[in-house]
Protein backbone atom coordinates (compact mmCIF):
# COMPACT_ATOMS: atom_id res chain seq x y z
CA UNK A 1 0.00 0.00 0.00
CA UNK A 2 0.86 3.61 -0.71
CA UNK A 3 2.00 5.40 1.96
CA UNK A 4 0.05 8.22 0.82
CA UNK A 5 -3.34 6.03 0.99
CA UNK A 6 -2.09 4.75 5.02
CA UNK A 7 -1.69 8.41 6.15
CA UNK A 8 -5.51 9.23 4.04
CA UNK A 9 -7.13 6.22 5.85
CA UNK A 10 -5.52 6.96 9.37
CA UNK A 11 -7.21 10.57 8.90
CA UNK A 12 -10.43 9.33 7.77
CA UNK A 13 -10.87 7.06 10.83
CA UNK A 14 -10.65 9.85 13.09
CA UNK A 15 -14.34 11.21 13.62
CA UNK A 16 -12.94 14.92 12.91
CA UNK A 17 -16.82 16.34 13.04
CA UNK A 18 -16.53 20.30 12.84
CA UNK A 19 -14.73 21.94 14.75
CA UNK A 20 -13.24 18.93 16.48
CA UNK A 21 -9.87 17.87 14.85
CA UNK A 22 -9.58 14.24 16.38
CA UNK A 23 -6.03 14.00 16.47
CA UNK A 24 -5.42 14.41 12.88
CA UNK A 25 -3.34 17.00 12.92
CA UNK A 26 -1.38 15.42 15.59
CA UNK A 27 -0.86 12.50 13.27
CA UNK A 28 0.64 15.17 10.10
CA UNK A 29 2.71 16.72 13.48
CA UNK A 30 4.47 13.48 14.16
CA UNK A 31 5.85 13.10 10.24
CA UNK A 32 6.35 16.95 10.05
CA UNK A 33 8.70 17.16 13.46
CA UNK A 34 11.59 14.62 12.54
CA UNK A 35 11.99 16.21 8.88
CA UNK A 36 12.99 19.11 11.16
CA UNK A 37 9.73 21.34 10.66
CA UNK A 38 9.45 23.81 13.43
CA UNK A 39 5.65 23.58 14.59
CA UNK A 40 3.59 26.45 16.01
CA UNK A 41 0.31 24.89 17.80
CA UNK A 42 -2.33 27.82 17.65
CA UNK A 43 -5.29 27.06 19.40
CA UNK A 44 -8.41 29.68 19.13
CA UNK A 45 -11.51 28.97 21.39
CA UNK A 46 -12.39 25.50 20.61
CA UNK A 47 -10.58 25.52 17.26
CA UNK A 48 -7.30 23.83 16.80
CA UNK A 49 -5.01 25.10 14.47
CA UNK A 50 -1.11 24.41 13.42
CA UNK A 51 1.77 26.19 11.55
CA UNK A 52 4.46 24.32 10.64
CA UNK A 53 7.88 25.35 8.49
CA UNK A 54 11.00 24.39 7.51
CA UNK A 55 13.47 26.88 6.27
CA UNK A 56 14.01 30.33 7.15
CA UNK A 57 15.01 31.73 3.09
CA UNK A 58 12.46 32.70 0.34
CA UNK A 59 10.75 31.74 -1.34
CA UNK A 60 8.08 30.26 1.05
CA UNK A 61 5.48 27.89 -0.33
CA UNK A 62 2.40 26.72 1.93
CA UNK A 63 0.30 23.93 1.96
CA UNK A 64 -3.34 24.63 3.23
CA UNK A 65 -5.84 23.10 4.23
CA UNK A 66 -8.71 21.48 6.76
CA UNK A 67 -9.13 18.42 8.95
CA UNK A 68 -12.45 19.27 9.54
CA UNK A 69 -15.56 17.02 7.86
CA UNK A 70 -19.01 18.47 7.53
CA UNK A 71 -22.04 16.30 9.25
CA UNK A 72 -22.51 12.62 7.96
CA UNK A 73 -26.02 12.70 7.49
CA UNK A 74 -28.16 9.45 8.24
CA UNK A 75 -26.04 6.71 8.74
CA UNK A 76 -28.29 4.14 7.39
CA UNK A 77 -27.78 5.74 4.02
CA UNK A 78 -24.29 5.07 4.26
CA UNK A 79 -23.26 2.07 1.87
CA UNK A 80 -20.12 1.71 4.28
CA UNK A 81 -19.81 3.36 7.70
CA UNK A 82 -18.41 7.04 6.87
CA UNK A 83 -16.14 7.04 9.57
CA UNK A 84 -14.58 3.34 8.78
CA UNK A 85 -12.91 3.69 5.30
CA UNK A 86 -13.83 1.18 2.99
CA UNK A 87 -12.20 0.38 -1.09
CA UNK A 88 -14.93 -1.16 -3.09
CA UNK A 89 -14.21 -1.14 -6.51
CA UNK A 90 -10.92 1.32 -7.16
CA UNK A 91 -12.82 3.89 -4.88
CA UNK A 92 -12.00 4.74 -1.75
CA UNK A 93 -14.99 5.72 0.94
CA UNK A 94 -15.15 7.73 3.87
CA UNK A 95 -16.67 11.34 5.06
CA UNK A 96 -13.81 13.61 4.11
CA UNK A 97 -12.23 11.58 1.50
CA UNK A 98 -12.44 14.14 -0.91
CA UNK A 99 -12.79 17.09 1.44
CA UNK A 100 -10.07 17.25 2.18
CA UNK A 101 -8.54 14.59 4.04
CA UNK A 102 -6.60 12.58 0.80
CA UNK A 103 -5.03 16.11 -0.09
CA UNK A 104 -3.87 16.35 3.50
CA UNK A 105 -2.17 13.42 3.29
CA UNK A 106 -0.48 13.77 -0.17
CA UNK A 107 0.74 17.29 1.38
CA UNK A 108 2.97 15.21 4.33
CA UNK A 109 4.31 12.49 1.82
CA UNK A 110 5.16 14.26 -1.42
CA UNK A 111 6.92 16.62 1.06
CA UNK A 112 8.74 13.91 2.79
CA UNK A 113 9.76 12.75 -1.38
CA UNK A 114 10.25 16.20 -1.96
CA UNK A 115 12.94 16.12 0.85
CA UNK A 116 14.38 13.28 0.62
CA UNK A 117 15.13 13.56 -3.70
CA UNK A 118 16.40 16.99 -2.94
CA UNK A 119 17.86 17.76 0.57
CA UNK A 120 19.74 20.91 -0.69
CA UNK A 121 16.34 22.72 -2.14
CA UNK A 122 16.05 26.88 -1.85
CA UNK A 123 13.66 28.32 -0.05
CA UNK A 124 11.29 27.15 2.33
CA UNK A 125 8.42 24.81 2.67
CA UNK A 126 5.13 25.51 5.19
CA UNK A 127 1.78 23.43 6.35
CA UNK A 128 -1.53 25.57 7.78
CA UNK A 129 -3.76 23.31 9.02
CA UNK A 130 -7.43 24.40 10.47
CA UNK A 131 -9.85 22.48 12.04
CA UNK A 132 -12.34 25.45 11.02
CA UNK A 133 -13.24 25.80 7.76
CA UNK A 134 -16.49 23.76 7.38
CA UNK A 135 -18.02 25.59 10.22
CA UNK A 136 -18.25 29.56 11.11
CA UNK A 137 -14.32 29.97 10.27
CA UNK A 138 -13.11 32.46 12.47
CA UNK A 139 -11.20 30.96 15.05
CA UNK A 140 -9.23 28.77 12.59
CA UNK A 141 -6.92 30.27 9.00
CA UNK A 142 -7.94 34.17 9.51
CA UNK A 143 -6.43 33.74 12.87
CA UNK A 144 -3.35 32.08 11.91
CA UNK A 145 -3.00 34.49 9.22
CA UNK A 146 -3.50 37.33 11.92
CA UNK A 147 -0.91 35.96 13.67
CA UNK A 148 1.73 35.32 11.12
CA UNK A 149 0.89 39.18 9.32
CA UNK A 150 1.43 40.60 12.82
CA UNK A 151 4.77 38.97 12.88
CA UNK A 152 5.64 40.16 9.22
CA UNK A 153 5.57 36.57 7.59
CA UNK A 154 4.33 36.56 3.89
CA UNK A 155 3.98 33.90 2.43
CA UNK A 156 4.97 33.54 -1.68
CA UNK A 157 3.32 30.81 -2.85
CA UNK A 158 -0.11 28.91 -1.29
CA UNK A 159 -1.60 25.47 -2.71
CA UNK A 160 -4.64 25.26 -0.64
CA UNK A 161 -5.61 21.61 -1.29
CA UNK A 162 -9.49 22.22 -1.33
CA UNK A 163 -11.59 19.45 -3.91
CA UNK A 164 -11.45 21.72 -7.02
CA UNK A 165 -11.41 19.23 -9.73
CA UNK A 166 -14.47 18.85 -11.55
CA UNK A 167 -15.22 15.65 -13.95
CA UNK A 168 -11.42 13.96 -13.52
CA UNK A 169 -9.12 14.90 -11.55
CA UNK A 170 -6.68 17.80 -12.61
CA UNK A 171 -9.31 19.47 -15.25
CA UNK A 172 -9.56 22.49 -13.02
CA UNK A 173 -7.52 24.70 -10.59
CA UNK A 174 -9.13 27.68 -8.92
CA UNK A 175 -7.20 30.99 -8.86
CA UNK A 176 -9.64 33.04 -6.99
CA UNK A 177 -13.14 32.72 -5.85
CA UNK A 178 -16.09 35.41 -5.62
CA UNK A 179 -16.50 37.68 -2.81
CA UNK A 180 -19.85 37.21 -1.04
CA UNK A 181 -22.24 40.13 0.55
CA UNK A 182 -25.25 39.02 2.17
CA UNK A 183 -27.74 41.59 3.15
CA UNK A 184 -30.51 41.53 5.63
CA UNK A 185 -33.52 43.92 4.69
CA UNK A 186 -35.99 44.87 6.65
CA UNK A 187 -39.17 46.26 5.05
CA UNK A 188 -41.48 48.47 7.57
CA UNK A 189 -45.53 48.84 6.42
CA UNK A 190 -48.41 49.18 8.76
CA UNK A 191 -49.93 46.38 9.86
CA UNK A 192 -53.98 45.88 9.90
CA UNK A 193 -56.91 44.22 8.96
CA UNK A 194 -56.94 43.09 5.56
CA UNK A 195 -60.48 44.52 4.98
CA UNK A 196 -59.49 48.08 5.35
CA UNK A 197 -56.86 48.87 3.05
CA UNK A 198 -56.85 52.57 3.98
CA UNK A 199 -55.52 51.92 7.20
CA UNK A 200 -52.46 49.91 6.37
CA UNK A 201 -49.09 49.78 4.14
CA UNK A 202 -48.18 47.09 2.82
CA UNK A 203 -44.90 46.14 2.66
CA UNK A 204 -45.01 43.54 0.69
CA UNK A 205 -46.45 45.38 -2.03
CA UNK A 206 -44.11 48.14 -1.16
CA UNK A 207 -40.89 46.30 -1.61
CA UNK A 208 -42.02 44.20 -4.87
CA UNK A 209 -41.05 46.77 -7.29
CA UNK A 210 -37.43 47.13 -5.67
CA UNK A 211 -36.96 43.49 -6.00
CA UNK A 212 -37.35 43.69 -9.23
CA UNK A 213 -35.16 46.49 -9.67
CA UNK A 214 -32.60 44.19 -8.25
CA UNK A 215 -33.13 41.53 -10.49
CA UNK A 216 -32.87 43.51 -13.67
CA UNK A 217 -30.11 45.21 -12.54
CA UNK A 218 -26.73 44.12 -14.67
CA UNK A 219 -24.41 44.57 -11.95
CA UNK A 220 -20.88 44.31 -14.18
CA UNK A 221 -20.43 41.99 -16.88
CA UNK A 222 -17.28 40.01 -15.28
CA UNK A 223 -13.73 39.62 -16.59
CA UNK A 224 -10.82 37.89 -17.58
CA UNK A 225 -11.24 35.60 -14.41
CA UNK A 226 -14.92 36.07 -13.08
CA UNK A 227 -18.27 35.67 -14.25
CA UNK A 228 -20.93 38.66 -13.84
CA UNK A 229 -21.71 39.27 -10.34
CA UNK A 230 -25.70 37.47 -9.33
CA UNK A 231 -27.85 39.04 -6.69
CA UNK A 232 -29.92 36.34 -5.18
CA UNK A 233 -32.46 36.25 -2.70
CA UNK A 234 -32.53 33.36 -0.42
CA UNK A 235 -35.45 34.08 2.32
CA UNK A 236 -38.33 36.14 2.25
CA UNK A 237 -40.61 36.26 5.27
CA UNK A 238 -43.60 38.31 5.66
CA UNK A 239 -46.87 37.77 7.20
CA UNK A 240 -48.81 36.59 10.15
CA UNK A 241 -50.36 33.64 9.57
CA UNK A 242 -53.40 34.65 9.50
CA UNK A 243 -55.41 35.28 6.03
CA UNK A 244 -57.19 38.93 7.11
CA UNK A 245 -53.95 40.58 8.37
CA UNK A 246 -51.62 42.93 6.33
CA UNK A 247 -48.10 42.22 7.96
CA UNK A 248 -46.14 45.08 9.70
CA UNK A 249 -42.82 44.16 8.05
CA UNK A 250 -41.51 41.41 5.53
CA UNK A 251 -37.92 40.37 5.73
CA UNK A 252 -35.54 39.89 2.61
CA UNK A 253 -31.97 37.81 3.27
CA UNK A 254 -30.32 38.36 -0.20
CA UNK A 255 -26.56 37.79 -1.33
CA UNK A 256 -24.33 38.93 -4.17
CA UNK A 257 -21.87 36.90 -5.79
CA UNK A 258 -19.54 38.98 -6.85
CA UNK A 259 -16.51 40.07 -9.04
CA UNK A 260 -13.99 42.16 -7.35
CA UNK A 261 -13.55 44.62 -10.21
CA UNK A 262 -16.57 46.46 -11.01
CA UNK A 263 -16.21 49.50 -13.02
CA UNK A 264 -16.75 52.96 -10.60
CA UNK A 265 -15.75 54.67 -7.73
CA UNK A 266 -14.42 53.18 -4.49
CA UNK A 267 -14.51 49.30 -3.78
CA UNK A 268 -16.84 46.53 -4.85
CA UNK A 269 -18.20 46.21 -1.53
CA UNK A 270 -18.60 50.05 -1.24
CA UNK A 271 -20.49 50.24 -4.68
CA UNK A 272 -22.65 47.44 -4.54
CA UNK A 273 -24.17 48.80 -1.14
CA UNK A 274 -24.22 51.89 -2.26
CA UNK A 275 -26.06 50.48 -5.86
CA UNK A 276 -28.94 48.92 -3.21
CA UNK A 277 -29.25 51.79 -1.51
CA UNK A 278 -30.04 53.78 -4.45
CA UNK A 279 -32.81 51.29 -5.60
CA UNK A 280 -34.52 51.16 -1.98
CA UNK A 281 -34.19 54.95 -1.80
CA UNK A 282 -35.87 55.46 -5.44
CA UNK A 283 -38.78 53.71 -3.94
CA UNK A 284 -38.91 55.67 -0.84
CA UNK A 285 -39.09 52.49 1.50
CA UNK A 286 -38.60 52.66 5.13
CA UNK A 287 -36.33 50.03 5.65
CA UNK A 288 -33.31 48.65 8.03
CA UNK A 289 -30.21 46.97 6.33
CA UNK A 290 -27.48 45.11 7.81
CA UNK A 291 -24.88 43.63 5.71
CA UNK A 292 -22.31 40.86 6.14
CA UNK A 293 -18.97 40.66 3.97
CA UNK A 294 -16.31 37.96 2.38
CA UNK A 295 -13.93 38.96 0.39
CA UNK A 296 -12.66 37.96 -3.20
CA UNK A 297 -9.76 36.83 -4.43
CA UNK A 298 -7.38 36.87 -7.81
CA UNK A 299 -4.11 35.30 -8.50
CA UNK A 300 -3.45 36.04 -11.79
CA UNK A 301 -1.13 34.18 -14.13
CA UNK A 302 1.67 33.66 -12.56
CA UNK A 303 4.95 30.90 -11.87
CA UNK A 304 2.96 29.05 -9.32
CA UNK A 305 -0.21 28.60 -11.77
CA UNK A 306 2.39 27.43 -14.43
CA UNK A 307 4.20 25.42 -12.82
CA UNK A 308 1.09 23.29 -11.56
CA UNK A 309 -0.33 23.24 -14.42
CA UNK A 310 2.81 21.50 -15.71
CA UNK A 311 2.85 19.27 -12.61
CA UNK A 312 -0.98 18.29 -13.41
CA UNK A 313 -0.17 17.75 -16.86
CA UNK A 314 2.58 15.29 -15.55
CA UNK A 315 1.05 13.56 -13.04
CA UNK A 316 -2.60 13.40 -14.72
CA UNK A 317 -2.28 13.76 -17.86
CA UNK A 318 -4.82 16.66 -18.27
CA UNK A 319 -4.38 19.98 -18.84
CA UNK A 320 -6.66 22.31 -16.22
CA UNK A 321 -8.54 24.91 -16.87
CA UNK A 322 -8.41 28.07 -14.32
CA UNK A 323 -11.68 28.87 -12.46
CA UNK A 324 -13.22 30.90 -10.19
CA UNK A 325 -16.21 29.56 -9.37
CA UNK A 326 -18.00 27.98 -6.27
CA UNK A 327 -18.62 28.90 -2.73
CA UNK A 328 -15.50 31.13 -0.41
CA UNK A 329 -12.61 28.78 0.74
CA UNK A 330 -10.08 30.25 2.94
CA UNK A 331 -8.47 30.98 0.45
CA UNK A 332 -9.70 34.38 0.74
CA UNK A 333 -8.17 34.96 4.60
CA UNK A 334 -4.19 33.49 3.21
CA UNK A 335 -4.67 36.18 0.17
CA UNK A 336 -4.14 38.61 2.32
CA UNK A 337 -0.44 37.58 3.57
CA UNK A 338 0.02 35.82 0.00
CA UNK A 339 -0.23 37.28 -3.94
CA UNK A 340 0.32 34.06 -5.26
CA UNK A 341 -2.67 31.18 -3.63
CA UNK A 342 -4.16 28.56 -5.92
CA UNK A 343 -7.08 25.73 -4.99
CA UNK A 344 -6.05 22.13 -6.17
CA UNK A 345 -7.17 18.93 -5.35
CA UNK A 346 -10.10 15.59 -5.62
CA UNK A 347 -13.01 15.47 -7.54
CA UNK A 348 -15.91 17.52 -6.16
CA UNK A 349 -18.47 15.55 -7.16
CA UNK A 350 -19.20 13.73 -3.35
CA UNK A 351 -18.40 16.54 -1.72
CA UNK A 352 -20.67 17.00 1.62
CA UNK A 353 -22.57 14.28 0.37
CA UNK A 354 -23.77 10.73 1.39
CA UNK A 355 -21.18 7.71 0.34
CA UNK A 356 -18.18 10.73 -0.04
CA UNK A 357 -14.98 8.92 -2.41
CA UNK A 358 -12.33 9.04 -4.25
CA UNK A 359 -10.55 7.54 -6.79
CA UNK A 360 -7.47 5.07 -5.35
CA UNK A 361 -5.62 5.38 -8.65
CA UNK A 362 -5.89 9.71 -8.15
CA UNK A 363 -4.32 9.70 -4.61
CA UNK A 364 -0.94 8.73 -5.92
CA UNK A 365 -0.56 11.23 -8.89
CA UNK A 366 -1.86 14.17 -6.10
CA UNK A 367 0.86 13.65 -4.21
CA UNK A 368 3.01 14.05 -7.55
CA UNK A 369 1.84 16.70 -8.41
CA UNK A 370 2.23 18.32 -4.95
CA UNK A 371 6.03 17.15 -5.14
CA UNK A 372 6.52 18.64 -8.75
CA UNK A 373 5.23 22.20 -7.87
CA UNK A 374 7.59 22.26 -5.21
CA UNK A 375 10.31 20.99 -7.63
CA UNK A 376 9.99 23.93 -10.17
CA UNK A 377 9.16 26.64 -7.04
CA UNK A 378 12.13 25.43 -4.97
CA UNK A 379 15.00 24.80 -7.16
ZN1 LIG B 1 -13.05 21.69 2.13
Amino acid sequence: MSKTLDLVIDLLKRQSNTPEDAGCQEAMIARLEPLGFKIERMRFGDVDNFYARLGTEPPLIVFAGHTDVVPTGPLDKWHTPPFEPTIVDGMLYARGAADMKTSLAAFVTSIEEFIAETPDFKGSIGLLVTSDEEGIAINGTVKVVEALKNRGEFIDYCVVGEPTSNKVVGDMIKNGRRGSLSGKLTVKGVQGHIAYPHLVKNPIHLVAPAIKDMVETVWDNGNEYFPPTSWQISNMNGGTGATNVVPGEVEILFNFRFCPELNGEGSTETNLKQRVHAILEHHVLDYDLVWEYSPPYITPRSNLVDAIEEAIQTAYGVMPELSTTGGTSDGRFIADICKQVIEFGPLNKTIHKLNECVGVADIEPLKETYKLTMQKLLK
